[in-house]
């Protein structure tokens, strides 16, 4: 692929103005990013980072556990239980760091974990580090969950926990959550949602998808991330007190890793701002997205089941994917090719994403581009593969 030119990873993006960066000397519109409401470059988050540089210099050098907590750390968690209705909140560096240590802070030898096959790798990851027995159920399978929680109570489990992804980050849809919390309840099990793709864009105050099905107070544990709407880098996990109290001391990746920069958890916390005082960005983000996802739908393309911001076009086959990117690309659009092990095999897709800041123009133009593009490979008129779920994969 490097040789042909079509190698799609790792590109350097110059300049970035949010909806437009600029490569290589050209501009294009930005349709592959997690920046769901745009605040990268809004005005109240860039001025509260530039302060916190300003106040706290450019970075802590240091783990929460000894010197790298700052004021700035504590009033974002006070923030975020608040903003979440949780007694308590705990930010870790990344959200792939944020599920390593909690779940395996949480689970161990002799526990139970049900993970949706398309939850993220750092769910994965976590549940792997934990010691715990990992069960995966078919995508979105409420019989194949039930089965398996079937299955386990006629054997010595201490605890069981499912997990799963409130909107899956490559096709956009949002989970089951009411049958899984019922599920939980019926067999004992709790329930940990990770909001990564959820929060700030779903339900009526933006807390995510449990908010979105109304089972907040059916979900135990909430963990999210800073890198998509909230414009930063960290993540977090929300829930009661004593079991934040137990994760702040026992998640590896929280007390052996420095701790989110002082202008990074400023953005983060003038983002929460936002999010709070605009609410009005969530509907503008959801109407775009559903403009994107009826234009290309009507034009033939095989847009996968979502209700969310992520629109992914189907395109089945590695080698037209990427022939398919760089067409894309080349007409000024930048969007992700996903293969194995993202998504199945024979579900390679071209994942796009929106942001309330996109203009009606470059919504227009994104369409446009569609259209040239999927005429020229053929791809008009096309349908996603009969079982498309066959075989396991691991989200990004
Ligand atoms: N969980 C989910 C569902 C994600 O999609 C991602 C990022 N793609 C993460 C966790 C990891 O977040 P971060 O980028 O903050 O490490």
């Amino acid at each position: 692929m490097q040789e042909q030119g079509t190698y799609p990873y790792f590109i350097p993006i110059s300049r970035s103005e949010g909806t437009v960066v600029e490569i290589e000397g050209r501009r294009l519109i930005m349709a592959g990013s997690n920046n769901y409401l745009g605040l990268t470059h809004h005005r109240r988050v860039l001025d509260a980072a530039r302060k916190a540089i300003e106040r706290y210099g450019s970075a802590c050098t240091g783990s929460r556990f000894l010197n790298g907590t700052l004021e700035l750390h504590e009033e974002l968690e006070r923030r975020l239980a608040r903003f979440l209705q949780r007694e308590a909140a705990l930010c870790f560096s990344t959200g792939f760091q944020t599920n390593l240590g909690v779940i395996s802070a949480l689970c161990g030898k002799d526990d139970l974990v049900l993970c949706d096959r398309e939850n993220h790798a750092s769910i994965f990851d976590g549940c792997r580090q934990s010691f715990a027995e990992l069960r995966k159920y078919r995508h979105e399978d409420m019989e194949d969950l039930e089965r398996q929680l079937d299955l386990a109570s006629g054997r010595d489990v201490r605890g069981k926990l499912i997990i799963v992804d409130g909107v899956f980050s490559m096709m956009g849809e949002i989970a089951n959550l009411p049958r899984i919390c019922e599920l939980a309840q019926r067999y004992g099990a709790r329930v940990l949602v990770d909001e990564a793709h959820s929060v700030g864009v779903l339900g009526a105050n933006g807390r995510g998808a449990a908010e979105h099905h109304g089972v907040e107070a059916q979900v135990d544990l909430v963990v999210g991330t800073f890198s998509k709407s909230f414009a930063s880098l960290g993540g977090f996990v929300a829930g009661p007190e004593t079991v934040i109290h137990y994760i702040r001391h026992h998640a590896r990746s929280l007390i052996f890793s420095a701790s989110i920069p002082p202008s990074t958890a400023a953005a983060a916390l003038a983002a929460l701002d936002v999010m709070e005082s605009e609410p009005e960005l969530r509907e503008r983000l959801m109407n775009r997205a559903e403009t994107v996802r009826r234009g290309l739908t009507d034009m033939g393309f095989a847009v996968g089941p979502t209700q969310t911001p992520i629109v992914p076009v189907i395109v089945g086959d590695q080698d037209q994917l990427f022939r398919f990117w760089k067409l894309l690309f080349d007409y000024g659009l930048f969007t992700n090719p996903v293969t194995v092990p993202a998504v199945p095999p024979n579900m390679d897709l071209i994942r796009t994403s929106y942001m309330a800041t996109h203009t009606d123009e470059q919504i227009t133009r994104v369409l446009d581009i569609f259209e040239r593009a999927g005429r020229v490979m053929g791809l008009l008129g096309a349908t996603a593969p009969a079982e498309p779920r066959a075989a396991a994969s691991d989200g990004c």
